[in-house]
């Protein structure tokens, strides 16, 4: 439902449900395919997204495109979609705040219900903590696939945790490997 999703960005382009957005720059939607069957959810924008409206740009967000090379899969074709929990920079990049995150919450529903993805990977704590699991640990539980609702999700690393913390890149290449066999078993290789 292309548009759909482009209708809802309008929609989402003047919200206010939270103090967040009062402070950004730009709104950081989401970016990819609105057909996608693959959606990564991040926690929210850093201070690179919210000067250029798109998630995961800068140094992690070059880290996140490597990683997704290594797979055959890339922002601009058609099997994935990138958002965030928070489409508004929370100030100084700190956590979202739960009643921020509960405002937002609602927007990223109705990406999820118009994409209908197979696969949500929620790349970082506060993504897979809000989506998966409220004690869900990255460093134990990350690339293991859970279904619910229809949906397989798994959790993995941020790319800004990747940067700080080297030693967890091979974990990461791990858990991406292992969406790639998860869209095998799901028939979603084919096609752009
Ligand atoms: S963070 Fe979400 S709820 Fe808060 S103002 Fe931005 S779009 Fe609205």
């Amino acid at each position: 439902m292309p548009d759909a999703m482009a209708l809802l960005h309008a929609q989402c382009s003047s919200c206010q449900n939270c103090p967040l957005g009062k402070t950004r720059t730009n709104l950081v939607f989401g970016v990819g395919s609105p057909t996608a069957k693959i959606l990564f959810v991040g926690e929210g924008p850093g201070e690179q997204e919210d000067l250029q409206g798109e998630p995961f740009v800068g140094k992690s967000g070059q880290l996140l495109d490597k990683y997704l090379s290594l797979i055959d899969l890339d922002r601009s074709g058609s099997k994935i979609y990138i958002a965030n929990i928070v489409k508004c920079r929370p100030p100084h990049n700190r956590d979202p705040q739960l009643e921020e995150s509960e405002a937002c919450m609602p927007w990223l529903r109705k990406q999820v219900r118009i994409l209908r993805p197979r696969i949500i990977v929620c790349l970082g704590r506060i993504a897979a903590q809000r989506l998966m699991d409220p004690d869900f640990r990255v460093t134990r539980e990350h690339g293991q696939f859970r279904e619910k609702g229809g949906i397989w999700f798994m959790g993995t690393f941020h790319p800004a945790a990747l940067l700080r913390n080297a030693a967890q890149k091979k974990d990461a290449l791990a858990d991406f490997q292992a969406l790639r066999d998860k869209m095998a078993q799901l028939n979603l290789l084919d096609g752009g």
